[in-house]
């Protein structure tokens, strides 16, 4: 018996969350059922978290969640509950498994077999963001070294254990030097301890077209978290159906099963919704828990159905589909198949299912870190590159000297070029001076210097070398 949280969400949550569990039950799962009440109705009564802290303990206390669809309530301030739960209980790891039904669920990639693996706790998702001028706002992204090392060990581990033959990255790193960088730097250190397993490395624009035209190419893709969540809907997409598919949020000590879409409240209370996605949650959450042979008869069961021709009406299209079908009536119909096997399309073998392993987190030797600059941030609303130089020049000290401006990353200073358009936001770098070894003091006796010279400085940005290594980028034409 494993004890389980169930949340039964918004929408056609509830409809969808009582046919899945009446699969699972009727199967066999040995399940404790926990039940919480999270989303809409917990935001509208004024927690703006969506989750009360009984809740909360129960998901902690259980650690297996399964979750249906929540609707966050339009307007500021209502934080959403997936990302706060995937970021506190550590879920480092999405995966979502994107298989075509040919020729039983319309495609136009047949012998689409995909696993999207993406990190789940970082990028932009960090939720950092700032104004810091009329005309600016920023958004950080945080790409850590321990962040990408479990993503992409978990990629690997994953395609070891299901018998994948390809594991390929996809980042930007000709633009994004440091942060897709230091994911695909990650990526290839961690390739070479799988020799058996084939790897590559997709520019994620070509990558991406490639994956809409091309599935079949791919196999295990692993990607940083923004990427990741767009391109999972466009591989569920085109495999048929983005209400087909099913997602598990892995970490080290906790997961959360769901379905990939939302909560559809325009489809609430009909009798109407597919509950295919959240059962391929639930099927994933059953190899999780140690239930294989139950997951592999669910399973099974679907294909059948699907084979069958027993569609809801998301899925049901003329000619294929032999009768179009209610959720209640989707679910006693996969009952109704349990124990049997598919007969067209493969059916499924989950023997080696089980919980992916990555070893903990082991930190590197710090690096010797050597502060070399500063870039200093400034408002000014001007829009002639050679004034504001003139203007930082007073800012220089006998350690640290302007060396550059750029506007929107591009160097207008000096010797920029007049058709460069510029915004009220720019970046301005002091270097070391031959010689010197500039200290914190000296970042400081800049900014004093500007404050005395009038000039508005929003932030700065040390800039440092790790072991002799560049740790910033140049400015665009530098
Ligand atoms: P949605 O996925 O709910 O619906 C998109 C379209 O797909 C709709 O036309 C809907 O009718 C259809 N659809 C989705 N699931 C279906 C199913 N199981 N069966 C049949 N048809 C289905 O996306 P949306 O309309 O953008 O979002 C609605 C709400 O869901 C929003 O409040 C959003 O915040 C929330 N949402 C929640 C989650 C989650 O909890 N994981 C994920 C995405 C969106």
């Amino acid at each position: 018996m494993t004890k389980i949280t169930v949340a039964k969400g918004d929408g056609i949550g509830p409809e969808i969350m009582d046919a899945t569990l009446s699969i699972l039950l009727a199967a066999g799962a040995k399940l404790d059922i926990d039940e919480i009440d999270v989303g809409e109705k917990v935001y509208l009564a004024g927690n703006t978290a969506g989750i009360s802290n009984d809740a909360w303990e129960t998901i902690r206390k259980n650690k297996i969640f399964l979750k249906a669809p929540i609707t966050t309530p339009q307007g500021g301030g209502y934080k959403s509950l997936n990302v706060t739960t995937r970021k506190t209980l550590g879920l480092f790891a999405n995966v979502r498994p994107c298989k075509s039904l040919h020729p039983f669920i319309a495609t136009k990639h047949p012998k689409m077999d995909v696993v999207i693996v993406r990190e789940n706790e970082e990028d932009l998702y960090a939720g950092i963001e700032h104004q810091q001028t009329d005309e600016v706002v920023q958004c950080l992204k945080l790409i850590s070294r321990p962040g990408c090392e479990k993503i992409v060990t978990y990629a690997f581990e994953y395609a070891k254990k299901y018998g994948r033959k390809k594991v390929t990255c996809f980042t930007k790193d000709n633009i994004m030097k440091q942060t897709d960088g230091l994911f695909h730097k990650v990526f290839d250190e961690i390739a070479l301890k799988y020799p058996e397993i084939e790897n590559e490395h997709w520019i994620i624009d070509i990558g991406a077209a490639k994956l809409a035209d091309t599935p079949e190419a791919f196999d295990v893709i692993v990607m940083p978290n923004l990427y990741g969540d767009v391109l999972s809907d466009i591989a569920a997409q085109i495999t048929g159906s983005v209400g087909l598919a099913g997602s598990a949020n892995i970490g080290h000590d906790h997961a959360m099963f769901e379905a990939i879409h939302g909560s559809a409240p325009r489809r609430a209370g009909q009798n109407l919704a597919n509950p295919s996605g959240l059962l391929q949650g639930a099927i994933l959450m059953l190899k999780h828990i140690g239930q294989p042979d139950v997951a592999e008869k669910v399973q099974n069961a679907w294909l059948k159905t699907m084979e069958d021709g027993i569609h809801t009406y998301d899925i049901y299209k003329e000619g294929v589909s032999t009768q179009k079908v209610g959720t209640k009536e989707f679910a006693e119909a996969v009952v109704a198949n349990l124990g049997e096997e598919p007969q067209t399309l493969p059916k499924v073998n989950f023997k080696n299912a089980g919980i992916i392993e990555i070893p903990k987190h082991v930190r590197k030797p710090r690096a010797e870190k050597v502060l070399v600059g500063v870039d200093v941030f400034v408002d000014w609303e001007g829009t002639d590159p050679n004034i504001i130089g003139e203007k930082l020049e007073h800012m220089n000290t006998d350690v640290l000297n302007l060396t550059m401006i750029t506007n929107r990353g591009v160097k207008v200073w000096p010797k920029g070029y007049e058709e460069t358009f510029c915004t009220d936001h720019w970046r301005c770098r002091f270097s070391t001076v031959e010689g010197k070894q500039p200290s914190k003091s000296d970042i400081i006796a800049v900014l004093n210097k500007a404050v005395d010279n009038g000039i508005d400085t929003i932030k700065t940005e040390n800039l440092y070398t790790f072991d002799g290594v560049r740790g910033y980028s140049l400015g665009q034409g530098q």
